[in-house]
């Protein structure tokens, strides 16, 4: 038996059980977990919220976001082994799907989660797919490992575009926006400049990365601009904040012929300048998780190339105070909150 935390009824709440260990079919893989990192995507399972009441099944073991060791092997396995270090990509994925058998795993439609629709990795043991197994090399510790998922989904939404030698805009200071903010940084861009409205989340984006972080509730982004001695506007968009605000401020502040990613999620339909944008001849790419693998690939070689992103976890906590974990993630003002299940 093993500890875990599930979503045990369909109410606010996450509860500690005690559940049998997963049995491993012939291509999967058991791991045993060592950290977690809390996504924004739990807080809505834990909250309850419309989505989640649509989506996940109960009674159900949540969390995507981990690292661990390989502790069993299933009798096809190949190219792992017992004792390896890895973390992994919780999207499993159909084979039938054109996108799929094009190679395009992440376009998949038939693509389950897990913590979301399967067993998750909020617990001891975690049974995955070999084929989503990513081992992890030493330079990458466990609690970074923790975080490969939502860094993923920033590499993924800042490497949408070519950003050397370009000035970005990114909308959102929480984790993955402000992980953007370094990955854009790391990358070659120019002035990387990261709005909110919250003074705690600035604050953490300028401790993580060499950018310019801006409130727009006290400052403007057209004064911002003229400060920073940019001619036009900026070059590239990330959009990681789902606020209908901040698109029409990136709108307004890119270039004729600028590239918005998108990442943030509006909470429903949201009212959009679309002509503003056709004048513009703004391209707009929606981002959805990882390219697998090869954003796998690219985040593993940056941060072993010096990319870092450890001050973005503010919040280390034993898995048994999940509780307070969850308060802190629901309070909106803190980086990443990383459980720790050994
Ligand atoms: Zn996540």
């Amino acid at each position: 038996m093993m500890k875990a935390l599930e979503k045990s009824r369909p109410e606010v709440g996450l509860w500690q059980v005690t559940a049998p260990v997963p049995e491993i079919g012939p291509d999967d893989v058991l791991i045993r977990v060592r950290k977690t990192g809390i996504c924004g995507t739990d807080i809505h399972i834990w909250n309850w919220d419309d989505w989640a009441a649509r989506t996940v099944p109960v009674p159900l073991i949540t969390g995507h976001e981990f690292a661990g060791e390989i502790v069993e092997l299933g009798r096809n396995v190949t190219g792992l082994a017992v004792g390896q270090r890895c973390s992994g990509e919780g999207h499993l994925i159909g084979r039938d799907s054109r996108q799929s058998r094009a190679g395009k795993f992440h376009l998949d439609p038939a693509t389950r989660g897990i913590g979301v629709n399967e067993q998750g990795a909020f617990a001891e043991y975690l049974r995955l797919p070999s084929f989503n197994v990513v081992p992890l090399p030493d330079a990458i510790d466990d609690e970074i490992g923790a975080i490969l998922d939502p860094l993923g989904n920033a590499v993924h939404t800042a490497l949408s575009f070519d950003l050397v030698g370009e000035d970005v805009l990114i909308t959102g200071a929480g984790p993955i926006g402000i992980m953007a903010a370094a990955v854009a940084r790391h990358v070659g861009a120019r002035h990387v400049v990261i709005t909110d409205v919250n003074p705690t989340r600035l604050e953490l984006a300028a401790k993580v990365a060499d950018v310019v972080p801006v409130n727009v509730a006290q400052e403007d982004l057209g004064d911002v601009k003229a400060r920073l001695k940019m001619r036009e506007g900026f070059d590239v968009g990330l959009e990681m904040s789902g606020n209908q605000q901040a698109l029409d401020q990136m709108v307004e502040n890119l270039v004729m012929g600028g590239r918005i990613a998108l990442l943030g999620i509006p909470p429903g339909k949201s009212p959009v300048d679309w002509s503003r944008i056709v004048f513009k001849a703004i391209t707009i790419k929606g981002v959805y998780g990882r390219e697998i693998f090869e954003t796998w690939y690219k985040m593993i070689a940056m941060l072993e190339n010096g990319l870092n992103i450890r001050p973005v976890i503010t919040h280390r906590l034993p898995a048994d105070d999940f509780a307070q974990g969850f308060e802190i993630m629901r309070s909106g003002s803190s980086g990443k909150v990383v459980l720790d299940w050994s």
